[in-house]
């Protein structure tokens, strides 16, 4: 069936970082909608309604009210909402759609999520669906950031990590200082890095969603790097 667009106008505007924003979109008086933790919606504005772009939600399936994306300053699309969307403008709305999902069904399995960059915005929405449903499923976040100024929703994650035994938000910064007083794993992710988080490799599933090239570099990484089949990862190209 042909997917609603809706028209919604912009309430909150967090910067996550200079050039990362998240944005929520209001759902209009008596809207209801039925979706899924991971999913994406498409996005136009009133005034080019040929130029449609998708975003995954970083809010999840419990969130109701409103949409929030979260999107970096990166094309026409993206830096036409990093710096000019602000509380009050309208948006158009495609519905939600796609097949990035949660596993959380049987209880048990552990979801390793490779990120880097903006890449880690459905993330968040798996990671506080889980939480406040206290599912009986691992997920730990592999992220890669230039530095510690590049982290998206740190405190965010580090606050959900304490309320949530099963959730570890593991960083990796490749561009520090020397002399940068950061304790935690510096370079690049790698296979021994990820082989470190597997505990039962049967119940593992392995998500990636960001640019093409980070997808190439994640699948290279889990299905070659380490071996593991195929259906057991999940992947979104951003393009
Ligand atoms: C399912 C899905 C989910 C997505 N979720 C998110 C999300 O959560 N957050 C997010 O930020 N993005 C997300 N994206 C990407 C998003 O849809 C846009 O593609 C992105 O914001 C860039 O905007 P644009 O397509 O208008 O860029 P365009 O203007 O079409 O540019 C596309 C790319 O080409 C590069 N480019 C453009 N012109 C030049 C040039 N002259 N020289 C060199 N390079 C150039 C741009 O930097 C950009 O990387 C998602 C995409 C998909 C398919």
């Amino acid at each position: 069936m042909a997917k609603l667009r809706v028209e919604m106008k912009i309430g909150k505007v967090v910067m996550e970082l200079p050039d990362t924003k998240t944005i929520r979109l209001m759902w209009p008086e008596d809207y209801e909608m039925d979706f899924l933790t991971g999913q994406f919606i498409t996005l136009y504005w009133p005034h080019k309604q040929k130029y449609k772009r998708a975003y995954s939600l970083s809010s999840c399936a419990l969130d109701r009210g409103h949409f929030e994306v979260t999107v970096k300053r990166d094309g026409k699309m993206g830096t036409s909402i990093v710096d000019w969307a602000e509380e009050g403008d309208t948006m158009w709305v495609i519905e939600p759609t796609g097949k990035f999902l949660p596993v959380y069904e049987p209880p048990g399995k552990h979801l390793i999520c490779i990120a880097g960059g903006s890449g880690v915005t459905p993330f968040r929405a798996y990671v506080r669906e889980a939480t406040r449903r206290k599912l009986e499923t691992d997920i730990t976040i592999l992220y890669s950031a230039r530095t510690t100024e590049d982290i998206i929703f740190n405190e965010e994650f580090r606050e959900l990590e304490k309320e949530n035994p099963r959730f570890k938000f593991r960083v990796t910064c490749t561009r520090l200082d020397e002399d940068d007083p950061w304790d935690g794993r510096r370079g690049r992710i790698d296979a021994a890095w990820v082989q470190e988080q597997i505990g039962d490799l049967a119940d593992t599933v392995f998500y990636s969603c960001g640019p093409n090239p980070l997808i190439k570099f994640s699948e290279e990484l889990v299905l070659e790097g380490l071996g593991v089949d195929k259906k057991q990862m999940i992947v979104e190209k951003w393009g």
